[in-house]
């Protein structure tokens, strides 16, 4: 089932994961688009682009 809370569980579940791998947990964080330099949500620190920009990323990513 997909939802609009579907990229709240995931990064939940991500996050269960990675504490229990003793990794950082994700932090979601507002940071500026390299490619339009708009303020958008960002999961890591190498995610620097918004999803505008990155179309065909995000659609991998849904399937
Ligand atoms: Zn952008």
């Amino acid at each position: 089932m997909v939802g609009p809370n579907m990229k709240k569980l995931e990064l939940k579940e991500i996050n269960y994961m990675r504490k229990l791998a003793g990794m950082q947990k994700i932090k979601i964080k507002k940071r500026e688009c390299l490619s339009c330099g708009k303020m958008f949500k960002s999961y890591d620190v190498g995610h620097r682009i918004c999803d505008k920009c990155r179309p065909t990323w995000q659609t991998i990513a849904n399937h």
